[in-house]
């Protein structure tokens, strides 16, 4: 299928590995010219030179924190607003409801909430000037079922749910389209890191950890980063102008809802 979005221009946020690597990877495969984000300038800099060679776009890798001003700073100032913005941040750490203070959900908020509006609220003005946008935030399916060792992410992410649901609503008569994409268990370096604390956790090996989130999810496996960053290009190809404001889960059916 022709997405419709060669030559367009995006930012794709924490993409040097997992998620935010498959959605930029499947935007370059459409022909979508890249800046791209992380902190670890090295391994930014190999995932830019793969792209490159794999789909002949251009990549201009920024490595600043994506959580603070000054890293938001960085990105924009190199791409400008572009046509496409794919918020994405890493994820905050487990624990139990008892553990966090103030200091911790304010960083999940700055990570996983307000970086994201930060992003929107930079870069929808000029989309609605051109009549065309797509962003898409990487949440979480914890924003439809909680996930209780996720309390910090569930909370933050449930605040730009919120948001997103009334800001695309505002923004989608200008050509402008904001969605959610919600992962479940995807085979990424957090899923290890997760796998391990519940290994951790229950004593039990990193093998049995993950057979026993796998047990959770019907498609019997954990999701990949190309299956997910499809997705994603599908949420900003031509084809997807008229969703507007949806969650959408790829999450192999763990959440066990109807609708
Ligand atoms: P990952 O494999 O750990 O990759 C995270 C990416 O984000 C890396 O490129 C990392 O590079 C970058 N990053 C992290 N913090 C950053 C920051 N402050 N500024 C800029 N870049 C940053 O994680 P993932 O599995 O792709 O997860 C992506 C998001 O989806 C997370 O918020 C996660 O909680 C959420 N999620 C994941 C799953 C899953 O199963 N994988 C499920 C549900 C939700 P640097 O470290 O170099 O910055």
């Amino acid at each position: 299928m022709d997405l419709g979005i060669s030559n367009r221009q995006a930012i794709v946020c924490a993409a040097s590995r997992g998620l935010g690597r498959g959605c930029a990877q499947a935007l370059a495969a459409a022909g979508v010219n890249l800046v791209i984000n992380a902190r670890n300038r090295e391994v930014l800099e190999e995932t830019a030179t793969a792209i490159r060679s794999d789909h002949g776009v251009d990549v201009i890798a920024v490595d600043s924190d994506i959580t603070t001003d000054a890293g938001r700073d960085a990105v924009l100032a190199a791409a400008g607003v572009p046509d496409i913005l794919v918020n994405n941040a890493g994820g905050p750490p487990p624990g139990h409801w008892s553990d966090w203070n103030r200091d911790d959900f304010v960083a999940a908020l700055d990570a996983n909430m307000l970086s994201a509006i930060d992003m929107m609220k930079r870069c929808l003005p000029e989309m609605i000037d051109r009549r065309w946008g797509r962003v898409v935030n990487i949440t979480s399916m914890s924003v439809k079922a909680p996930i209780p060792v996720l309390g910090l992410s569930n909370a933050a992410r449930a605040g730009l749910t919120g948001y997103v649901a009334g800001t695309a609503r505002q923004v989608a008569g200008f050509g402008v389209n904001i969605n959610n994409l919600l992962p479940g268990i995807h085979a990424t370096d957090r899923a290890v890191a997760l796998d391990s604390d519940l290994a951790a956790a229950k004593g039990i090996s990193l093998e049995d950890a993950k057979a026993e989130r796998c047990a959770m999810i019907p498609a019997g496996r954990y999701g990949t980063s190309d299956e997910f960053g499809a997705t994603c290009a599908f949420l900003c190809s031509k084809h997807a102008g008229f969703m507007v404001g949806q969650n959408i889960l790829v999450d192999g059916g763990a959440v066990v809802a109807t609708l």
